[in-house]
């Protein structure tokens, strides 16, 4: 029988990972009839209705195998981004896309990234699984990046380096400029070292063209881009995440890839929701206009906000009030699930996802209520 001495020493020390109490949980510990969740930077308007209405018309494809490569989508994106689609990479979420680059580019051992301290947990998590080491660089006090400093902290045995911009869990966006600097500097150093830089929240960016390498069509040797269909596109669970790769990197994704990752209908649905512009246009509007009503409601609270240009806020209880564990508590208790940073290395903090203007709404004044 298999005990736990015999699994890898990379796999024991593996935590669980813990989504929290899900809505059907709260709702019956509570006794609530109505639950907000406003925790995991979904999209507060819900589904695209030409991905919903592409659901259903193909539904009774389910029995198919998807075409492998995905090639109808890649073109999609490749138009899209102004790229040739051999350098698109397709994914069951951009999760997938990282575990595989690390898996493409390090060798177990030999190899190592480096990331940002606190960084999305992916990054570091899919390493320790492939049996790479990560090497962490704390973040500025106020949560902006110190470029140099992750740049001494790679090395000849760096093979990726992780930037998430704009920053989960803080929001914050660096300038496109040092972004620019920092993959240059870094292809000088090491040029074997890929700079990944996540954009899953790019577009909720207020001038996604002044932040974005990508959205400015520089594509420099060195970086991959990161994006996803689970926030603005508004289809997290369905799972699909793409990249924008080097031609031959790229070739070794669609290798290393399961075959079938991408199921038929996320496809079909990720298809629609990139020509359903309307339902963009009013979600990038919703969450502009829902962050500045929340920002400027918790800082009226007294609460300590930091700057966001993604789709969530990071903020603090105000001093010598109620502690963030207690708050976060007190709003499961009224209904409204928000996300506590513990996991993140930030027990005094808080990230509540922009919803929809009621949920916005009813979110400030039990807040208020509680403060
Ligand atoms: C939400 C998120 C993603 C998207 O992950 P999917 O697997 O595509 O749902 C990627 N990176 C960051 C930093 C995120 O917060």
């Amino acid at each position: 029988m298999i005990e736990q001495s015999d699994l890898p020493e990379r796999i024991r020390a593996l935590v669980a990972y813990s989504p929290g109490l899900s809505m059907e949980e709260i709702r019956q510990k509570y006794g609530l009839a109505n639950i907000i969740k406003m925790a995991s930077n979904e999209n507060p308007l819900g589904c695209p209705p030409l991905a919903r209405e592409a659901i259903v018309r193909h539904a009774s494809s389910a029995f198919r195998y998807p075409r492998g490569g995905n090639p109808r989508l890649a073109q999609a994106l490749a138009k899209k981004h102004g790229v040739n689609p051999d350098q698109i990479a397709i994914g069951n979420g951009s999760d997938e896309i990282i575990d595989l680059l690390i898996r493409i580019l390090c060798e177990p051992g030999k190899r190592s990234i480096v990331c940002f301290q606190p960084c999305f947990a992916i990054y570091p998590v899919q390493a320790q699984i492939n049996g790479i080491e990560t090497r962490r660089v704390p973040v500025n006090e106020d949560f902006s990046f110190n470029f140099e400093r992750l740049l001494n902290a790679v090395d000849y045995a760096t093979r990726i380096c992780f930037l998430t911009t704009p920053d989960n869990p803080s929001g914050y966006c660096p300038p496109k400029k040092m972004v620019r600097d920092f993959a240059r500097e870094l292809y000088a150093r090491n040029a074997k070292c890929i700079l990944v830089i996540d954009e899953a929240y790019m577009d909720f960016a207020p001038e996604e063209k002044e932040s974005s390498l990508l959205a400015s069509g520089e594509i420099l040797p060195n970086t991959v881009f990161l994006r996803t269909f689970s926030k603005s596109y508004g289809l997290a669970g369905l799972r699909a995440g793409y990249g924008i790769l080097p031609e031959e990197l790229a070739s070794f994704f669609w290798r290393a890839r399961l075959p079938f990752s991408l199921n038929i209908l996320a496809e079909e649905a990720c298809l629609a929701a990139l020509e359903d512009a309307a339902f963009r246009e009013t979600t990038l509007k919703t969450v502009k206009k829902g962050r500045e009503t929340l920002a400027s409601g918790l800082i009226e609270l007294g609460c300590r906000v930091f700057p966001s240009s993604a789709n969530f806020l990071m903020f603090a209880p105000p001093a010598n009030s109620i502690s963030a564990g207690e708050l976060f508590e007190k709003l499961l208790q009224k209904g409204i699930i928000i996300r506590r940073l513990t996991s993140y290395g930030l027990p005094d903090l808080l990230r509540v996802s922009v919803g929809n203007s009621r949920e916005n709404r009813v979110f400030l004044s039990v807040m208020e209520e509680l403060l």
